[in-house]
């Protein structure tokens, strides 16, 4: 019964496009990787997915600190924190956080999760209890969406930054808590919230601004700290979520906060509570993570990417308005995330159908991670690319284009 019932919904995902196929990467994550599916022979692709955005995932000095971790610490963490999992590589990481987001949030202390998806669940549970609203932007992370539906709090969603709706959301507030939740650059557009608005009605109605820096921490900002910095915020009433396996090329996550959020987390946030620590090797891996991203060899990264950015938004102009008929669109993304959207979800599969026919990697993201047709390709660079990649690119999809405008009817 169960399993007809999943077998046929299945097939109706399959005739609308919204089958999900994983690939077997056989290779480091890099621009370049070696990638099998389903079978069929491995194949070497250019790679635009990953967010990698410093190109460390892969770093010799990365991959060394995980192997002197593992040395030094052992393979597992043991137990869950609070128990006995908890190591030094874990404590010095968390310091080490808390000190570099300390200029964004003056005596923050850090805490560091397994991953971001805990992360965001643990913060939004254990601070949005039955006295508190949350105020969410629309195109949040899944984690946080989820995060604001487990948590007892009232949950009230605004139009995607939308500040005049959520300006009248907290005027008409009157729980004694008050959470704002954004996403600082959103995962599936690329563009960034308005922090210092953000924050200024924040402080204005005597609420929180959670910031999810997943896509920010390592490539804004002085030094890389992350969105905080890059727009100069500094506030006690910031709480900073941000992810350690995109920029920082490893895993895990930590939230930044006033001392006694911290506290509370540690006493009462479930999913940090009941899971096992990772492993400390990991912990101490993103401690040389930190130190590469603040060092000239991050920033040099950064100035690289940077260039990429520019190289392919403008390539990519060209060729939209070369190609009208198909109606491509590229969104209004100054980060690593440039979102090519095209609209049909059978349309996004061909156009990622004909780069993998090339040899490049490149995503189609459909509902309901995005929005019923704006399904697109994510495009993700990295520091690990090069200008040469990027040409490679965009001549594949000047030639997915014209063949796709071709058999047009
Ligand atoms: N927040 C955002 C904005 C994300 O994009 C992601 C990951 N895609 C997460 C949270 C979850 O982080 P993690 O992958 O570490 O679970």
């Amino acid at each position: 019964m169960l399993i007809d019932y999943l077998n046929h919904q299945l097939r109706e995902r399959q005739a609308q496009g919204l089958t999900r196929q994983r690939r077997i990467a056989e290779s480091p994550c890099a621009p370049r990787q070696r990638v099998s599916q389903r079978g069929q022979p491995a194949r070497d692709l250019l790679a635009f997915c990953s967010n990698d955005y410093l190109g460390l995932a892969n770093h010799p000095s990365l991959v060394r600190a995980l192997a002197e971790g593992a040395q030094r610490y052992g393979a597992g963490s043991g137990a869950s924190h609070l128990i006995s999992g908890h190591f030094q590589a874990h404590a010095a990481l968390e310091e080490e956080l808390a000190a570099w987001l300390a200029p964004c949030i003056p005596n923050a202390q850090a805490l560091y999760f397994c991953t971001g998806y805990m992360a965001n669940l643990a913060l939004l549970t254990a601070l949005g209890g039955a006295n508190a609203t949350i105020f969410a932007d629309k195109l949040n992370h899944a984690s946080l969406v989820d995060g604001a539906l487990l948590a007892k709090a009232t949950l009230q969603r605004y139009a995607h930054k939308s500040l005049a709706v959520l300006e009248r959301q907290l005027a008409a507030c009157t729980t004694p808590v008050k959470l704002i939740v954004t996403d600082a650059v959103f995962s599936m557009d690329g563009d960034v919230a308005d922090l210092p608005e953000l924050l200024a009605l924040a402080e204005r109605f005597d609420a929180w601004l959670v910031v999810d820096d997943a896509h920010g921490f390592g490539v804004l900002g002085e030094e890389g700290r992350g969105s905080l910095s890059h727009f100069g915020l500094c506030s006690e009433r910031l709480i900073c979520m941000g992810t350690l396996g995109k920029a920082a090329g490893v895993g895990g996550a930590f939230v930044a906060a006033h001392p006694a959020i911290i506290d509370w987390l540690v006493q009462t946030a479930r999913p940090y509570i009941y899971t096992t620590a990772a492993p400390p090797a990991v912990a101490h891996a993103l401690r040389e993570s930190l130190r590469l991203i603040q060092s000239a060899e991050g920033e040099q990264r950064r100035a690289h990417l940077q260039q990429l950015i520019t190289q392919l938004r403008s390539q990519l102009a060209e060729l939209i308005a070369a190609l009208p008929t198909l109606g491509w669109h590229l969104a209004d993304s100054a980060t690593a995330i440039q979102p090519l959207i095209v609209g049909g979800n059978e349309a996004a599969l061909a156009l990622a159908a004909a780069l993998d026919a090339q040899g490049l990697w490149v995503p189609a993201i459909r509902p309901p991670t995005v929005p019923v047709g704006t399904a697109r390709l994510r495009i993700t660079l990295s520091a690990a690319h090069s200008a040469d990649d990027v040409q490679q690119l965009v001549d594949a999809l000047a030639q997915a284009g014209k063949d796709l405008a071709g058999a047009q009817p």
